[in-house]
């Protein structure tokens, strides 16, 4: 999938300010960033519920439109993120699996929402640590998400858009 880039916008506010302010101040250790990252994803699973008909990484471009997703075709890496244009940007590698690109996307966004952190507190965690993060926050999402897409299997009683179950029924700790 590829977007558009010419209505980039020039502030990153909305869900990307709430997710941040989750996590404001620099975690005293990698238990207490592992549980503000939980938070961080069940804000954004809240907040994708009502759009569950929609793939993955479009609901992530329609919640998020200052972060910018586009596949790219020769990426040597799953994924990367940066800031250019006033904006950030993710690329995903185009030939890697549906499954990677929504791993890789979450996995990038955590960076991008744990950057103004890291950067005010660069020796608090190591980057492995940093890394740790932003996998348990992919996959904290993702099984989210399956757990969602069990109600698509025999769906005569599935609930209509915005009325999904918001209890924890995977992943929790
Ligand atoms: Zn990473």
């Amino acid at each position: 999938m590829t977007m558009e880039t010419d209505d980039t916008p020039s502030v990153c506010t909305g869900t990307l300010a709430a997710l941040r302010a989750l996590a404001a101040e620099p975690p005293v250790s990698i238990t207490n960033a592992l549980r503000a990252t939980d938070a961080q994803a069940q804000l954004l699973v809240d907040l994708m519920t009502p759009a569950y008909h929609q793939p993955l990484l479009g609901r992530h471009a329609s919640l998020i439109p200052s972060v910018i997703v586009e596949t790219i075709d020769d990426l040597p890496v799953p994924g990367t993120a940066f800031w250019a244009k006033r904006c950030w940007h993710i690329h995903i590698r185009a030939s890697d699996p549906i499954d990677t690109q929504n791993f890789t996307v979450l996995h990038e966004l955590k960076h991008i929402i744990d950057y103004p952190l890291r950067r005010k507190q660069p020796d608090r965690l190591s980057d492995s640590d940093w890394e740790t993060l932003a996998d348990h926050f992919a996959g904290r999402m993702l099984a989210r998400e399956s757990s969602h897409n069990a109600w698509d299997v025999g769906s005569a009683n599935k609930p209509q858009a915005g009325q999904w179950p918001t209890t924890k029924t995977g992943g929790a700790s």
